[in-house]
């Protein structure tokens, strides 16, 4: 059973939900159901720990961050199978990747904010200026299915780092690994009260959270409309508000590109089943080069493994649910009827049942069809082709979307052109996924709103403060 952390101790609810593991045959697990009552027990615990830990000093806060990443590292196995077993995504991923990232999320923003948090402030001629970050208060943080434990960490450690007191809501298809997350900084001396957990659903945990009026901060990812919907309700109280949304990436072939490097990248794309909302799946390739490098992509495609995501020699695990699989399906099966030719996949993996779906390369896409201008969050990229950087561009700037972009070609003049002139939150020539926590993180357009990282995270997170005085 999966309860709520509530000012330092295990809660339950009256009623429960089934969390099920999208691997076959992991039974489900009960979940503590929460609800306006719980979101008022936490934000009273959260405001209640408010008072003394946003008083604690730098070192202290470090301290326990230092500690809880050491916690992570311990478990870090544990966490692995258990996140794996919750949202499907690959076991080795998880272990060499994702865990370590979690550890680092606490270890970066201790050390940012005891190393790097400063500014020296001004003297005027006769005032001084002083620049302060104040804790902000009670943050809200909302997370998605595809990356749990990574993005709630990624919101948690600067949140406490800065001062504040957190409430957590997991998504409801992943709560598992922020309960452990819990065990852990209680270990390393968290005080009670600082970090608070409800699960549940959007409607019945988010939304009394994201409006209640003694969150100061609302940190959210996940999708658009979700998006929308906390916008309207922070609106009442002004809460300030970080997005991290979805996205319809294009990952821009050159002809003068290492192709063995654009196919590389390009298969990148399906990891996690292509639940990652950075995902490029729109290729753009120029024409002169589309017949060679979609041969080299569908032999790379026709070598994915694709299985348990426990096992260490697959590709491609299972989609996190039956309702997401009907949601990829949909956007498919009606691609095809919109004239669009699979040149892979093109619909669930009837080999292996359950919830794996093929993964999928169109092309014959119009440039306004809904498989190329929506995000479909699942192992699916068209492939349209340009003759010119400058219709590259266009094209690539053609959706309603931001959040990230790739440009692979050798010539370098011509990386800075087009990056310049790409509409993202991050640009990666000739790379994937590359993430420095130093650097600024987020979207543009309605991939987000804000960005998190280094000073942008504690900008976020804190009330900046200015203190003039006279001289002497
Ligand atoms: P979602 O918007 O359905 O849910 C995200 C979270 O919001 C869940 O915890 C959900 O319970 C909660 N929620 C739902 N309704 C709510 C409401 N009314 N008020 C408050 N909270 C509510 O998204 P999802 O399906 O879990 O995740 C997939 C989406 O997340 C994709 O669009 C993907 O691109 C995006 N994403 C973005 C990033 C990024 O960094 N930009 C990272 C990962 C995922």
């Amino acid at each position: 059973m999966i309860e709520h952390w509530i000012g330092g101790r295990r809660v339950a609810s009256k009623t429960t939900f089934a969390d099920h593991s999208p691997i076959d045959g992991v039974p489900p697990t009960p979940v503590a159901r929460g609800g306006p009552a719980e979101v008022e027990a936490a934000v009273h615990a959260a405001k209640a720990a408010f008072s003394s830990w946003s008083k604690t000093s730098r070192e202290e806060r470090a301290s326990v961050l230092h500690a809880i990443a050491d916690g992570v590292d311990k478990r870090a196995n544990v966490l692995a199978e258990v996140e794996t077993s919750d949202n499907g995504a690959l076991l080795r991923s998880h272990l060499r990747g994702v865990m370590p990232r979690v550890a680092h999320n606490f270890r970066f923003f201790a050390d940012w904010l005891v190393g790097e948090l400063h500014h020296p402030g001004f003297d005027t001629r006769t005032y001084t200026n002083h620049v302060s970050w104040d804790p902000a208060g009670v943050c809200a943080l909302i997370t998605p299915w595809n990356a749990p434990l990574m993005l709630a960490t990624w919101k948690i450690a600067p949140a406490l780092a800065a001062g504040n007191t957190v409430v957590l809501k997991p998504a409801e298809w992943t709560p598992m690994t922020a309960s452990l997350l819990c065990d852990i900084a209680a270990e390393a001396g968290l005080p009670d009260g600082v970090l608070n957990v409800v699960q549940g659903y959007g409607e019945e945990v988010g939304t009394p959270l994201v409006s209640h009026p003694e969150v100061r901060r609302i940190s959210f990812t996940g999708s658009v409309p979700t998006a929308r919907l906390i916008a309207a309700a922070a609106a009442p109280n002004l809460t300030p508000t970080s997005f991290e949304l979805g996205g319809k990436s294009p990952l821009i072939v050159f002809a003068d590109a290492d192709l063995t490097l654009a196919a590389d990248l390009a298969i990148e794309q399906y990891d996690n089943a292509g639940q990652v909302c950075l995902a490029g799946t729109r290729l753009l390739v120029e024409e002169s080069i589309a017949g060679e490098f979609t041969a080299r992509l569908l032999h790379r495609i026709a070598m994915l493994n694709q299985g348990d995501p426990r096992e260490e020699s697959t590709d491609i695990g299972p989609q996190i649910h039956p309702d997401h699989l009907d949601r990829i399906d949909g956007f498919v099966q009606r691609a095809k009827a919109a004239g669009a030719t699979a040149l892979a996949g093109g619909g669930p993996n009837t080999d292996l049942g359950g919830l794996y779906y093929q993964p999928t390369l169109f092309t014959n896409v119009a440039p306004d069809s809904e498989i190329v201008t929506e995000e479909v969050f699942g192992p699916v990229l068209t492939l349209q082709t340009f003759s010119t950087e400058e219709q590259a561009v266009t094209m690539a700037n053609s959706t309603r979307f931001g959040l990230a972009a790739v440009v692979v070609t050798t010539d370098p003049q011509r990386a800075q052109r087009v990056s310049g002139q790409l509409v993202a939150g991050t640009v990666w020539v000739n790379c994937f996924f590359v993430r420095d926590l130093r650097a600024p993180f987020g979207g543009s357009r309605q991939s987000g709103i804000g960005r998190e990282g280094g000073n942008w995270s504690f900008d976020f997170y804190c009330d900046v403060k200015n203190t003039v005085s006279p001289h002497g």
